[in-house]
Parts: structure tokens; C-alpha cells; sequence
């Protein structure tokens, strides 16, 4: 049987209950288990797809095209494996399940209540996980805070699984431990609400990770235990550190692998995270050469706050890179709109070892992005453009390059919601604009449908690389397979006006004959992919295009001393 362990968050959101379940998958993995990682989002959306970064922070995307909660990335970048759709679940998943079913008259006539049976249809789901990748150990991220209305069917779920097989659940919450700048006490009682509130949806939790700014003392460890019922060995330490990657060593500080082994009657193992360690080291490591990246997006701000939650997995690519060469990566956001605004302002890009231009979506920012594009082309300065950073790559270059004036994407002309936009489309011809980025005909289906949601390109595609390329170069073989999310393309009725100026087409799509790599020659390195690369990059094993970039801006680096 699986052992199931169900993680949920206490006090706040946002307190690292993703890279727990990820850290504990590793301390598992590295102790010899099968492990499997599940994210819960409480929310009626079917996936992460239709939602705004801003809102939700990065929608992550697996190699088989589900578009799912950054977590999922996290999961994979720890555990080091690909996960896919049965990984995710949201409300909106395990609802349209249980009405189809019930449509089909899967229920037998009873009345279809959401107690038991969307609980039941949570458990049948995580036990097909489990099943299907022969498990040892299946871990859950319940999404939300508990006390929450929305994730209460989960916690039901988890509950009703541990009443049936009550050696095989274990449950630990993530709680947040504040020190108040007045009172500069680290306090316990949000956690201890937590727990009364887990504890009225019938369930006690196993262990608790406590979240604080600093360590746990003695007093807070004791007072936890004593006031939330669980021993003191069970109460783990998490304070802030300055890198994710670390938190799998910290938590076996504590002995974190083998307390749950205990909780379900498993003996004891050693974690061989050496491997990981090392990692970590490097992080730390002093002597290390600054690479200064420049991000430029529109995806930061949240009021007065900067997110960058938007961006994750590119930052972490880039870290992965540099750490594999011991450099020390500097990321600096950089917002495209104020390009536009002051024209001057570009000239900062000259301070950068490289630039990127992540994806993205609509029109807003795009001019600036463009003249971020034009003047790291100009200025020789590595560029490395993500989906929509190849798209206005393109653009860039035929307009500055192959004289194109009016070249554009069709996504700039085409409006949101159902209906009615294939006429835009229409009057975007008589307009003279060259579409260098066009829509492909099945996608104008949907869209004029109002079918948006799951259904553009999505999920890992063939790629096939030019000989003689900075692609064959990076990745050191001839077919790659890549993840994508988008609905334009480069059209390839202008493919060869921009050969014929320089642009390199470096990577194609055999069955469809899509343009998936750009290149343009007598540059150090200019390189956009219409792949999302960031997705499969990992701690242990950077992404070979975020490698080359690095190396690239390295070699600028030098240049200039
Ligand atoms: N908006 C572009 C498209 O839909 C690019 C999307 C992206 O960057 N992920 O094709």
C-alpha cells in the first residue's frame, strides 16, 4: 500500500508549503522510495490556464500539456522527474468528473451530494496516482489555508483516507510563526488556532513545520507540543534562508525523513543527499563571478510590491545555469513600459552580462520589449528570447532588419472573448500589416469559438536542430523535445525574407514545419526559442540553452575587464 502524506498550510498563504512537499519528496527519494507529488487548488478553475500571472503567479506546464500551478515545477525540479495532468487537481477538476458521471448515471440513481462523493472522487484520483506509478509514497499538497471554506472537501478527503487506512496517512501542517517588530517574541498562538481548526475538520496533524523568520528555540518547541498535541520531535524548525534548495538538508537538521517513516511503521533510513549538498555549497560559496541578468517584463507589480512569482521557473533556470559553473547569478527586473515612456532609460541595458524576454501576453509593453530587443541586438549584448521573447525577436527583425515596417503579431489584433474576431482579423489585411507572427488556422477555430481555455499549443513537441547552429551547439544532439504554451507562430510566408537577411532558423517542427529556434548570426549569442526551455531545467542538470547563455555572458564579462 502507498503511504499517503497530505501537507496543508496554517496562519498565512505564501509560506513554502510547495517547496516542502518538494523537499520532503527529495529527503524520501534519497532514501531509496518512489515518489509521487500531488497539488490540490482550491479554486472551480479546471487549470491554472485562463488565469493571470499576476493573480496566480506562473502557470507551469508539463511535458503532456497541462497547465498547472508553479508548484508542479517545483515538485519536478526537486524530485527531479516528470509529473503530468493526474499530478493536479483543482475543484473545478474533481466537480466535472463527479456531474459527468452522475450525467451518465454513474451514481445509480442516489442523490449526488458533495459529501461523500467529491471527497470520494479526491481519493479515487490520488489513489490512481499512487497505483499508476507504483508509489511508495504519495505526497498531497492540500492548496489554500486552513479555516478556509474552500479547502474543507480535501481536508475531508484526507481524513476519510486516514480513517481506512490509519497506519498509511500522515499529515503535516505548515504553520507561520510571527515575531512582531514591537514585541520581538516569536509567537505561537496562530499556530495553535491552526491546529484547533484542523482539528474541527477531525484531523490532528502528525508533525509540524514551523515557519519563522529565525530557528525554534526550546521554549517555542515545548509550547507547541504541549498546546497542539504532537511530540516535541515532531515540531520541525524551518526558519528563512536565503535558498530553497537548502530546505530538504535543514529539515533533516531534524530528522524530518525518519519521523515519517516512524509514523507509518517504517524503519529508519540514511537520506544520501550529497549530491544536494554540494548544490548547496556552491550557493554559498564565496569566491564566486557575478552574472547580472536582466529580465525585462510586465508581470512584477502587485500595488506597491514587487512579484516575481511570475517568472519562477526562467529564475530558476538561470540560477541552475550559473551555479553549474559557480557563478554567482544577479537578476534585475526590468519593466518594459517605461521604455516607451522614456526612450534615454535603454541605455541601461548596457550594465547587463545578458537579457532576457521571458513570455508573455497582449499588447501592453510589447514596443518597449521591441526596443529592448533592438538595442541588445545592436549592442551585441547575449539575448536569450522565451515564446513570446522569440515572437517580438521576429517582429524586431523585420521591422529593423527586413525593412518590414508594419510587421506584427495577429495576437496584437485579435479581441478577447467570443465572436467577433475574425473579422479584426480580416481588417488587419486591409490595414497592410505584415503578420510575421500569424495564428494557425485550427487556433482561429477556437478562439472564434471562445474556446480558450486548454487549448492552445501545449505540452512537449519534437524539435529538430540545424547542424552548425548555437542549438546543436548548446544541446549537443539532434532532436530535442520541448514544452510549449502559445497560440501564435512564426508564419512561415516570411521565413524567407528573414533567411535572407541573416535570421537563422535553428529549430523546426518536423510534422508541422513550425519555426521553434531563431537565430541571428555575427551576434555572441541571440538565440529565442518558441519553447518554453525554463520548464525542464533542474537543480541537478541545467537547462544546455541556459547554459550556453551563461557561458555567453560570461565571455562578455571577461571581455570587458
Ligand atoms: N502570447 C503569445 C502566444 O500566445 C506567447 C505566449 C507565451 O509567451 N507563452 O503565442
Amino acid at each position: 500500500m502507498t503511504k499517503y502524506i497530505f501537507v496543508a498550510g496554517g496562519v498565512m498563504s505564501g509560506i513554502g508549503k510547495g517547496v516542502t512537499v518538494s523537499s520532503i519528496g527529495r529527503i524520501l527519494k534519497s532514501k531509496g522510495f518512489n515518489v509521487q507529488a500531488v497539488k490540490i487548488d482550491p479554486y472551480i478553475n479546471v487549470d491554472a490556464g485562463t488565469m493571470n500571472p499576476i493573480e496566480h503567479g506562473e502557470v507551469f506546464v508539463t511535458e503532456d500539456g497541462t497547465e498547472c500551478d508553479q508548484d508542479i515545477g517545483n515538485y519536478e525540479r526537486f524530485l527531479d522527474k516528470n509529473l503530468n495532468t493526474e499530478n493536479y487537481l483543482t475543484t473545478g477538476r474533481v466537480y466535472q468528473t463527479v456531474i459527468g458521471r452522475e450525467r451518465n448515471l454513474g451514481y445509480n440513481g442516489k442523490c449526488v451530494e458533495v459529501i461523500p462523493h467529491i471527497p470520494q472522487e479526491v481519493i479515487l484520483r490520488l489513489n490512481k496516482v499512487a497505483k499508476k506509478s507504483n508509489a511508495d509514497f504519495c505526497l498531497v499538497e492540500i492548496g489554500g489555508t486552513v479555516g478556509e471554506y474552500q479547502n474543507l472537501v480535501f481536508l475531508e478527503a484526507a481524513r476519510m483516507l486516514r480513517l481506512r487506512h490509519p497506519k498509511d496517512v500522515v499529515f503535516v501542517l505548515v504553520s507561520y510563526l510571527p515575531v512582531p517588530e514591537m514585541i520581538g517574541e516569536m509567537k505561537t498562538k496562530p499556530t495553535q488556532y491552526a491546529v484547533r481548526s484542523l482539528n474541527m475538520a477531525g484531523i490532528q496533524p502528525d508533525i509540524i513545520i514551523a515557519r519563522s523568520r529565525y530557528p525554534l528555540d526550546k521554549i517555542r518547541k515545548e509550547k507547541i507540543s504541549t498546546f497542539c498535541n504532537v511530540s516535541e520531535k515532531d515540531v520541525i524548525s524551518a526558519p528563512d534562508i536565503s535558498s530553497i534548495y537548502e530546505i530538504p538538508i535543514n529539515f533533516e537538521k531534524d530528522n524530518l525523513g525518519n519521523r515519517i517513516l516512524k509514523k507509518v511503521g517504517l524503519k529508519g533510513r540514511q537520506s544520501k543527499l550529497g549530491d544536494w549538498q554540494k548544490l548547496v555549497k556552491t550557493i554559498h560559496s564565496r569566491r564566486q563571478k557575478v552574472i547580472k541578468i536582466g529580465i525585462v517584463g510586465k508581470y512584477f507589480k502587485t500595488g506597491n510590491f514587487t512579484l516575481l512569482d511570475s517568472y519562477v521557473s526562467v529564475i530558476e533556470a538561470i540560477k541552475h545555469a550559473c551555479y553549474s559553473f559557480n557563478f554567482k547569478p544577479e537578476i534585475v527586473w526590468l519593466n518594459s513600459e517605461e521604455y516607451e515612456k522614456n526612450p534615454k532609460k535603454i541605455l541601461e541595458l548596457k550594465q547587463f552580462d545578458g537579457i532576457i524576454v521571458p513570455g508573455g501576453f497582449g499588447k501592453r509593453g510589447v514596443e518597449g520589449k521591441i526596443k529592448a530587443i533592438k538595442f541588445v541586438r545592436e549592442h551585441k549584448i547575449p539575448f536569450l528570447g522565451l515564446c513570446f521573447g522569440m515572437q517580438l525577436a521576429v517582429i524586431e527583425f523585420a521591422r529593423n532588419v527586413c525593412k518590414l515596417k508594419n510587421a506584427t503579431s495577429s495576437e496584437f489584433y485579435i479581441t478577447q472573448g467570443k465572436g467577433g474576431q475574425l473579422d479584426k482579423l480580416k481588417s488587419l489585411k486591409n490595414k497592410t500589416i505584415e503578420p510575421v507572427i500569424d495564428i494557425m488556422a485550427s487556433q482561429k477555430e477556437k478562439i472564434k469559438m471562445g474556446k480558450y481555455g486548454g487549448t492552445m499549443r501545449l505540452g512537449a513537441y519534437q524539435c529538430k536542430l540545424e547542424n552548425k547552429s548555437l542549438a546543436k551547439k548548446a544541446y549537443k544532439q539532434s532532436v530535442v523535445y520541448e514544452r510549449h504554451r502559445h497560440r501564435y507562430e512564426l508564419n512561415n510566408l516570411y521565413r524567407q525574407a528573414l533567411e535572407d537577411r541573416g535570421m537563422k532558423m535553428s529549430g523546426i517542427n518536423p510534422e508541422t514545419n513550425l519555426v521553434e529556434i531563431i537565430e541571428v548570426k555575427n551576434h555572441p549569442f541571440f538565440l529565442a526559442s518558441q519553447f518554453h526551455p525554463e520548464f525542464k531545467s533542474r537543480p541537478l542538470s541545467p537547462h544546455p540553452l541556459f547554459k550556453e547563455f551563461i557561458k555567453a555572458c560570461s565571455k562578455k564579462k571577461q571581455k570587458e575587464k
